[in-house]
């Protein structure tokens, strides 16, 4: 078995110079494995040869662990394996396979995998583990680990092997009792789970969420759940942040399938929205279409002495409608006038959810003290928020005034026993900044795990454990010291950002 190709001319190196998020790194390379035994010998090429290797899905990545220096690695090609064992209910994915793929393909038995993504229409099986990715379900389903049966992994040694739940670890000791507390979020994509490690045991969770860094993901067995019967939800509209501290409490104790969170902020962008300082949109799943229209009841009732806007929806054109205005959040974002850009520099922090309208007020007094207006929403039953920067690139002092909020935002998320992360994962941006939330024990702990998979730092070096000068917003997709590509790609490139194009193969690009 040979490896494949080494593609190293400019316009393929420029194509995958770019994911998603703020970066734009030049690669040496790009390899596209077709199968395992090729990947394999890639594997073994590096580690003799010592060229770092990034792992790739579809790129939709947020934080820059997708894109480097070294070969990127693009698994989105050969490992297009579907298989539905619908007695067992579980999906065995090859790692280019997409959430949409799986949920098309179980759809028939009547099956689904319940986290779900966005950003599912391009995200591959491969990514998401990677990322530990969740979505708006996740409030009731949890983020995609928890559905993961077994991993098909080639570790640096270029060995395939299974990793399978309920098997235990083959990692040589690490003290877990000399593990800090972890911050107690109901979602963390932040740094190797230990502590989810130090619970079950698993090797699984270690690979779950390591963002490339401790193996490549060849497939997934995914565990799917039956689709629920029936569905409703609510839009509630609040004229006041501080509504949140008894709201989502009171909303998640009805155990709902989403509660997405809306700010003034984004609201303000979209037309026809309600004008609230903060609207949720509630959805119910139920076995019965009574008991999903009751639970509705439940919360505009349980409520109604905080609300300034109410819209129910008890059928599907209704459930539609209510989530148009989350629909048009994107594409309101991507109607923004060129010199304002989009960039996710502190998109993915998560806090206790009883933290959650305080981390708001915190978001909101950093963009106004530093003058970046920011858009605000995302998962209110998780106390997990994403906050998209738009920045004036006219003004010179726009990466100074990004990196001063950056970093409040940091401060902000440790002041409330938060993470930097709550799905997108750490990537090159946040690897910098995991030792203040995990303390020295925590990081050496961190470095303890990667040198047991990967002591000569092949796969993705720089991503999770910081690179010796960590630079966060050095390296970026905009400004004057932008990477120079052709002007065709470039161009490309930002209107797959504006599309969310990302299922695009990107040699496409470089033709
Ligand atoms: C419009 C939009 C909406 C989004 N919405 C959500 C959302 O709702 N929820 C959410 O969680 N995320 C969301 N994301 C982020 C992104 O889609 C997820 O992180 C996704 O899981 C990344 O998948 P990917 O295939 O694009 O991976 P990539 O971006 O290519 O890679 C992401 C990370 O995984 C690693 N990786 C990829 N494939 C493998 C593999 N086979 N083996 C080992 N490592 C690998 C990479 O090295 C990198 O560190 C969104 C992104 C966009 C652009």
């Amino acid at each position: 078995m040979n490896a494949p190709k080494l593609l190293t001319d400019s316009r393929t190196r420029a194509a995958y110079a770019e994911g998603a998020g703020i970066y734009r790194i030049v690669p040496a390379g790009v390899a596209i494995p077709t199968n395992v035994g090729e990947l394999a010998e890639l594997v073994r090429w590096a580690s003799q040869t010592r060229t770092p290797l990034i792992p790739r899905g579809a790129g939709s990545g947020m934080p820059g662990g997708n894109v480097g220096t070294g070969v990127i690695v693009d698994l989105t090609r050969g490992f297009t394996d579907l298989t539905i064992d619908a007695k067992r209910r579980v999906a065995r994915c090859g790692a280019s396979v997409t959430w949409a793929q799986v949920t098309e393909a179980a759809r028939v038995h009547g099956l689904r995998l319940p986290p779900d993504p966005s950003s599912g229409a391009f995200a591959t099986s491969g990514g998401m583990v990677a990322t530990n990715a969740a979505g708006p379900r996740s409030v009731r389903y949890g983020s995609v680990r928890q559905w993961v049966e077994a991993l098909e992994i080639v570790g640096v040694d270029g060995e395939p092997r299974t990793v399978r739940r309920g098997t235990g670890s083959r990692l040589p000791g690490i003290d877990l009792r000399l593990l800090p507390k972890f911050p107690r979020t109901r979602k963390s994509s932040s740094g190797y789970a230990l502590d989810r490690f130090a619970e079950s045991g698993d090797e699984l969770d270690l690979l779950i969420g390591s963002e490339g860094t401790l193996a490549l993901v060849t497939a997934v067995h995914w565990r799917l759940d039956p689709i629920p019967p029936d569905q409703a939800g609510v839009a509630l509209g609040f004229d006041e942040l501080g509504a949140l501290a008894e709201a989502v409490p009171f909303l998640l104790s009805l155990n709902p399938s989403a509660v997405e969170l809306l700010d003034a902020s984004l609201l303000r962008l979209i037309p026809d929205a309600p004008p609230s300082a903060v609207l949720l949109l509630v959805e119910f799943e139920r076995e019965t279409a009574a008991a999903a229209r009751g639970v509705v009841g439940d919360a505009v009732r349980g409520l109604k002495h905080h609300v300034a806007h109410v819209e129910t929806a008890v059928d599907r054109a209704g459930l539609e409608k209510l989530w148009e205005v989350r629909r048009l959040a994107s594409p309101a974002l991507a109607r923004l006038p060129a010199s304002q850009r989009s960039l996710q520099v502190i998109e993915d922090g998560c806090v206790p959810v009883e933290q959650l309208g305080e981390y708001v007020v915190g978001l909101r007094a950093a963009a106004e003290r530093h003058r970046v207006p920011v858009a605000i929403f995302g998962h209110a039953g998780d106390g997990h928020v994403h906050v998209n920067a738009l920045p004036d690139l006219t003004q010179s002092s726009w990466t100074q005034s990004l990196t001063h909020l950056f970093n409040d935002v940091i401060e902000c998320l440790i002041r409330l026993d938060g993470v930097p992360s709550g799905e997108h994962g750490v990537g090159r941006l946040r690897a910098g900044v995991l030792e203040r939330f995990y303390g020295a024990t925590g990081m050496e702990a961190f470095r303890d795990v990667k040198r047991a998979y990967d002591p000569l730092s092949i796969l993705n070096p720089g991503v999770i454990i910081p690179a010796a000068d960590w630079t966060p917003l050095a390296g970026l997709k905009v400004g004057e010291d932008a990477a120079a590509i052709p002007d065709d790609i470039a161009a490309r490139l930002r209107e797959m950002e504006r599309a969310a194009g990302w299922g695009t193969p990107k040699l496409e690009l470089a033709r």
